[in-house]
């Protein structure tokens, strides 16, 4: 019987963290995944830090957009028919928070973890030797119409309250950036204290390594197998069961399958979301990530070739696979850039793990004593993992955690 502080249920980008961070403070951790580090949704994002996003991403407001998804016209989203049913009650309440009040109260509430996640990230890649992965030149966000622009106009006030570094560009300060982009947008926001990466699974891997050097222990095992053992949690993992008296489930789009069984039932739904990369044409290159506001998606360079990523599919987690999205944006993506050939046969696909009003749970867990929640980051696990994990191992060690907690708490739900 294998005995330690804390298991950590599932070791992406965010449980990868919360691993490290407990570790470092000194406690016995056992990191559980079913597959290797990095290898869930944390595989396949556009690699955006984005410590300095304001606004979260909201249900479309004007009758156009929504128009055009509900026809599957538009290239900004998805949705499987009959799911739909089923999400609806998650998608009011979406609705709901993406009203412009609610967007500032989010953007407020986020900003304390939103403002530590470059800082954590660099701390964490220095000490992991992987401060290769990440590329300081910020991201840009493209405009093709005045209008889409003009709808910016409050998240530029607020980032500016907030003091968050931007510069609006025309085509041509754009083009000095990217000489390589097509001049199809009128305008730019250059976010330029934004951090990205080359390869998001190189990255938790190496912070996956830095846990083992500080003493933990990665184990192979079915996190559904999590039970209680007398005053310890018990997960019967691959090499025999493994005991602890604290657990933290950090195991992204599938925390409900192991939260269910235990009576915890937080209305979380999955965005579905594909990524392809592509082959530059000729000497087309990419410096930082682009998004192309209007149509959905980002251009990220990254080790594997240029990664286009999609915007939201609704459909249930397990559902086969229906990248329908690319033909309606690769003309859009091709308008923009060079692409060339694709490097894989087929596109992945991931489910971001997202509750309505766009905040993560970063919490003990209601009803069940030992038993700790980091899930639901949404569009910004990558972007959060190492701020989640400092957050949580302060709460769980009894420091004085670096924010107010409660905005992430999973009572808010049960209120
Ligand atoms: C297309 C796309 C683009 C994105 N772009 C960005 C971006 O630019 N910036 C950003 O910040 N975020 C982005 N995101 C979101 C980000 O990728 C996710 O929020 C993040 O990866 C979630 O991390 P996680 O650790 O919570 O979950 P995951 O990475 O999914 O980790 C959960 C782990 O649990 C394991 N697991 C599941 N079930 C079990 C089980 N029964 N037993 C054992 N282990 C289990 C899985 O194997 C997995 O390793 C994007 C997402 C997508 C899909």
């Amino acid at each position: 019987m294998a005995h330690t502080d804390i298991i950590v249920l599932g070791a992406g980008i965010v449980g990868t963290s919360v691993a490290v961070a407990l570790a470092k403070r000194g406690a016995s951790v056992a990191l559980v995944d079913r597959g290797g580090p990095g290898e869930g949704t944390s595989y396949g994002n556009a690699g955006i830090i984005e410590g300095n996003t304001v606004f979260p991403a909201a249900f479309p407001s004007d009758w156009t957009t929504l128009a055009r998804i509900v026809l599957k016209e538009s290239p900004v989203a998805n949705y499987h028919l009959a799911f739909l049913p089923k999400v609806a009650p998650w998608l009011a309440a979406f609705r709901a928070a993406s009203r412009p009040a609610r967007l500032v109260e989010t953007a407020r509430l986020m900003r304390p973890l939103m403002a530590r996640a470059v800082a954590e990230h660099e701390a964490l890649s220095a000490e992991a030797g992987a401060t290769n992965y990440l590329r300081r030149t910020g991201w840009l966000k493209l405009y093709r119409s005045d209008a889409a622009f003009a709808a910016q106009a409050r998240e530029l006030e607020l980032a500016e309250t907030f003091g968050i570094a931007n510069v609006a560009l025309d085509g041509a300060g754009v083009r000095a950036l990217e000489p390589s982009l097509n001049p199809v947008f009128r305008h730019a926001v250059h976010w330029t204290g934004a951090v990205s990466v080359t390869n998001p699974l190189a990255l938790t891997r190496a912070y996956a390594a830095r846990f083992v050097v500080l003493g933990g222990v990665i184990v192979g095992g079915d996190a559904r197998t999590l039970h209680r053992a007398g005053s310890s949690w018990r997960v019967d993992a691959a090499s025999g069961p493994l005991d602890a008296g604290e657990v933290v489930v950090a195991l992204g789009p599938w925390a409900p399958d192991v939260l269910a069984p235990l009576g915890i039932t937080l209305p979380l739904a999955v965005k579905r979301g594909y990524h392809r990369h592509y082959r530059p044409h000729g000497n087309a290159a990419l410096g930082r990530p682009v998004l192309d506001a209007e149509n959905g998606y980002c251009l990220a360079p990254m080790e594997q070739g240029i990664r286009l990523t999609t915007g939201a599919e609704f459909a249930a987690r397990d559902a086969p696979p229906t990248p329908v999205q690319f033909a309606r944006l690769l003309p859009k993506a091709r308008e923009l850039l060079a692409l060339g050939e694709p490097v894989e046969a087929q596109p992945w696909m991931g489910a971001r793990p997202c509750f309505a009003d766009s905040r993560p749970v970063i919490a003990r867990a209601p009803k069940q004593s030992g038993l700790w929640l980091a899930y639901g980051h949404g569009h910004w696990g990558l972007t959060l993992g190492p701020a989640t994990g400092r957050l949580i191992a302060e709460m769980m060690t009894g420091a004085t955690p670096f924010c107010d907690p409660a905005p992430y708490s999973a009572e808010r739900f049960l209120r």
